[in-house]
């Protein structure tokens, strides 16, 4: 199925960025445990930016590198000195993508960006333009210059104070997945919260993103690319299959949507993008409605797939019952039912306490639903003052495994809410297993990375002291 390893890369997308912040941690804080055994071990002669995989690296050495994709991505050089900063080589211009200068090399290929300032710590302009096309030049000599000459720092480049967040490292890591992806501009970004903003599974709503973005391989694409000989829709053979043809407009989807009872709305909309058809429908109908027909639009293409790759025709009546059950259970399954409040409720009974000061608590449970095939497990981590430090969800639905969702200190709780917000409750919910570890504050990072990793062997990694609460 075409949205399943969308649906991974989502998900890895988030765990990429999540592991980035481990990077973020050993820049930010060299002296911390992490950082010195890590460097110890793997980068004595150089920096943590510049570290090789090495020849036996660990699981969570790898498991760093593989976050740090994102910080290449994103982290360039605060000018201070200038010492440090390498012109060609080093990421220090704030723009974005591309933090080098365009210019050919003409001064020596080590130089530093230190060779650029004068005494005074002003720019050496007359230098600069001389060996500097005009838009490198110009950018610059627009940066600003501390006073004194002080350390040069890293920082990151998606965030107003500079400073590492899952939120905007998740917007890279999926940049990085889908070029053109919804971080690449304000209007896009406002679109695709209308996606995002529909309750649906994410593999529909990334669907529906790709949609919009005329990234599905309808003919018209695939014979623009020259994969395909021929435009023409091969369901009604009549016109070109661009997105709006395959969705709205051929007469097998025209069907669906006249069992439907919206092929009205949609009759009068065809003519527009399919973006504004959808802040149409959602403007005029409301959300609930939205998210009917971008389930219908997933359920079209899923049988126009079902019709190309397997020659199978689908009944629009089929198709129909396929959407009504997609969304059914994912509603289920996120709107727990009377049945389940009720379990919860009982379980909010029994009483937490915090373990001894210097130790963590871990709860731990998983929950399976045979009914629809929905499994998740959960994991949070309190400490003494029975804050939370960590939380873990992991979650499939509709047979598609995976969800990994993790924040790593309660500060960054708005942060993660806003990405996942019922992750959090879900892990409380489901708290039965429990343990607890003793751990600095420098070590858990790493071993809630390990845990989360190894979910499917939940923390036996961690484990010392293990009971039951039921
Ligand atoms: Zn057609």
């Amino acid at each position: 199925m075409l949205s399943l390893p969308l649906l991974a890369s989502l998900f890895t997308s988030f765990n990429q960025a999540l592991i980035a912040k481990q990077g973020w941690r050993i820049i930010q804080h060299p002296e911390s445990l992490m950082a010195r055994v890590l460097k110890a071990k793997y980068f004595k002669q150089s920096s943590f930016m510049e570290a090789k995989l090495g020849s036996r690296p660990s699981f969570v050495w790898r498991s760093i590198l593989w976050g740090r994709q994102i910080m290449q991505k994103g982290l360039r050089w605060k000018i201070g000195s200038g010492n440090q900063v390498c012109i060609y080589k080093s990421n220090w211009l704030p723009r974005p993508e591309a933090f080098k200068p365009f210019s050919p090399p003409t001064l020596d290929i080590q130089a530093v960006v230190a060779d650029l300032i004068d005494e005074n710590q002003n720019w050496k302009k007359e230098m600069i333009y001389q060996h500097f096309m005009k838009e490198d030049a110009a950018m610059i000599v627009r940066i600003q210059l501390p006073k004194t000459p002080k350390p040069d720092q890293y920082l990151w480049h998606y965030d107003k104070y500079g400073r590492y967040s899952v939120k905007s490292g998740y917007q890279i890591a999926l940049k990085l997945k889908f070029p053109d992806s919804p971080c690449s501009s304000d209007s896009s970004l406002s679109q695709w919260n209308v996606i995002w903003a529909t309750e649906l599974p994410e593999k529909i709503k990334i669907f529906m993103w790709r949609a919009v973005k005329n990234l599905l391989p309808t003919a018209s694409n695939l014979w623009r690319r020259k994969i395909v000989g021929s435009p023409i829709c091969r369901r009604c053979g009549v016109t070109n299959e661009d997105v709006i043809h395959a969705l709205l407009d051929c007469k097998v989807a025209k069907k669906v949507w006249r069992n439907t009872g919206c092929a009205e709305e949609i009759e009068k909309l065809v003519q527009q993008d399919l973006m504004a058809v959808l802040v149409e429908i959602q403007r005029k109908k409301g959300k609930k409605e939205l998210e009917l027909i971008v389930v219908l639009c997933w359920t079209i293409w899923y049988s126009r797939n079902l019709f190309i790759f397997e020659n199978k025709r689908e009944d629009s009546q089929l198709s129909i019952a396929r959407a009504e059950a997609n969304l059914d259970s994912f509603r289920r399954i996120n709107k727990p039912s009377s049945k389940i409040l009720e379990k919860q409720q009982r379980n909010r009974k029994q009483v937490w306490n915090p373990p001894p000061s210097g130790w963590f608590k871990i709860n731990v449970d998983a929950a399976v639903n045979g009914q629809d095939q929905s499994a998740g497990l959960g994991v949070i981590i309190r400490n003494s003052n029975g804050e939370v430090v960590a939380a873990a969800a992991q979650r499939s639905w509709f047979q598609l495994k995976l969800l990994i969702t993790l924040f790593m200190h309660s500060e960054e709780y708005p942060e993660y809410e806003a990405t996942h917000a019922d992750a959090l409750t879900e892990c409380f919910n489901f708290g039965t297993g429990m343990l607890t570890i003793h751990a600095q504050q420098d070590i858990l990072g790493v071993a809630v990375l390990m845990a989360v990793m190894k979910t499917k062997k939940p923390i036996a990694t961690m484990e010392t002291e293990k009971k039951n609460q039921n």
